[in-house]
């Protein structure tokens, strides 16, 4: 069977990576979650003293930035976790701090040229299935599979809080994660480089009613009838 390139764009916190990693799963294929290696970046930048409120020192950071090593891991489950330089960070990179800044981070050009050449490397070879932003405009503008998943900014919000409190965060409330999800949505629609938006050939997915397997069955199907053309 022929491979292909599947690009899952869309808004945070609204499922793309419950679905691109259930599809590649049953399909085989790679999956890359460009938003882990984003917040990867942001750590090192938090580490590093690199931000200041909401300014990134952009040159400290081009000098440091050849020596950051984004790497993913599988642990004992087959769950993949994000390496910075060699050390598993899966678990501070969920946190409210980073998702308080990665999108600033995210939006400095030098990050992105950084995390766009190391994505085609990944899926150069296809059977790939990437989840982000720009996934379908910018890194794979070619992907025979696009789509763009969008959901309610509370409804996102709300699976934020559920899949936070089942990982034992009880501190954190709705209300500051729907601020967070509102302004992420602001700073990565409005950013000069890479802006997210829906490819124009972007198949759109607005998941806000449905369960998640009725979302997997219906990428399963657009899945196969690209693969059976
Ligand atoms: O997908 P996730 O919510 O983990 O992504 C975190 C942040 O990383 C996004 O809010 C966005 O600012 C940035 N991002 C990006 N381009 C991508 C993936 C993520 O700018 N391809």
């Amino acid at each position: 069977m022929k491979k292909i390139t599947i690009a899952v764009d869309g808004f945070s916190s609204c499922g793309k990576s419950t679905m691109s990693k259930e599809l590649a799963k049953r399909v085989g294929y790679v999956y890359v979650d460009t938003g882990a290696m984003y917040r990867g970046v942001t750590l090192f930048c938090l580490r590093n003293n690199l931000i200041n409120g909401d300014k990134v020192d952009e040159e400290a950071l081009a000098g440091l930035i050849g020596g950051i090593a984004i790497t993913f891991g599988i642990d004992d489950n087959g769950s993949q976790y994000l390496m910075l330089n060699g050390e598993n960070v899966e678990k501070e990179i969920r946190g409210m701090e980073v998702s308080g800044k990665v999108s600033i981070v995210a939006a400095v050009p030098l990050v992105r040229e950084a995390m766009v050449d190391l994505q085609r490397k990944m899926g150069e070879n296809k059977g790939v299935v990437m989840d982000g932003r720009d996934i379908g405009t910018t890194v794979f503008p070619d992907a025979e599979l696009k789509i763009f998943v969008t959901a309610s900014p509370q409804i996102r919000a709300q699976r934020r809080l559920d899949e936070m409190r089942s990982k034992g965060n009880t501190e954190v409330t709705f209300e500051e994660i729907l601020f967070n999800v509102e302004e992420r949505d602001r700073i990565d629609q409005t950013r000069a480089v890479s802006p997210l938006r829906k490819a124009d050939d972007a198949l759109v997915l607005d998941n806000s009613e449905m369960t998640i397997s009725q979302q997997d069955e219906w990428l399963m199907n657009e899945f196969k009838k690209r693969v059976e053309m």
